[in-house]
């Protein structure tokens, strides 16, 4: 059973809300009686975002996952980030109800077209690697 961190944001909406039913949908998916550990919400700049961009709320969980599959763990995130409100839009960092990214997946290394892991920019993201350091040791 792979322990898996996911990071979380959200910048437009209600940001509490948001944050909250992802949680929710993603609690769901976790593996129960195991620890679902959730770092604080951080109130973050926007970063390489369009200009006026609203600030962001970002946390990180980690979660018991039951499937060895990466991949169908990412169809499930991307469905509750649909399932959540948030639009295809073309602008690179533009405004998003939620998003949902897989950090680390167990010990996976993994380079294919819709995933990568562990996810390649948490180094460069303080307002990932902040709470992920909160609940890991990495
Ligand atoms: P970003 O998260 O960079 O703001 P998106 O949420 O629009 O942008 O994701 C863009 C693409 O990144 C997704 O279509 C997804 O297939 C891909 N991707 C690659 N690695 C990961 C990962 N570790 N977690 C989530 N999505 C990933
Ligand atoms: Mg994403």
């Amino acid at each position: 059973m792979p322990r898996v961190a996911i990071a979380l944001g959200s910048n437009l909406g209600d940001r509490h809300a948001n944050i909250a039913a992802a949680i929710a949908e993603l609690r769901i998916l976790a593996t129960p009686a195991q620890p679902f550990i959730t770092a604080t919400l951080h109130d973050t700049d926007p970063q390489h975002c369009p200009p006026d961009s609203p600030c962001f709320l970002n946390t990180v969980i980690d979660l018991d996952y039951a499937d060895d599959d990466p991949i169908g763990l990412l169809d499930k995130t991307q469905a509750i980030e649909l399932k959540l409100g948030r639009e295809p839009n073309p602008v690179r960092n533009s405004p998003r109800i939620i998003d949902i990214d897989i950090l680390l997946f167990g010990e996976t290394v993994l380079t294919h077209p819709r995933l990568i892991l562990p996810h390649p920019l948490i180094h460069e993201r303080p307002f990932v690697l902040l709470p992920l350091r909160e609940i890991r040791q990495v």
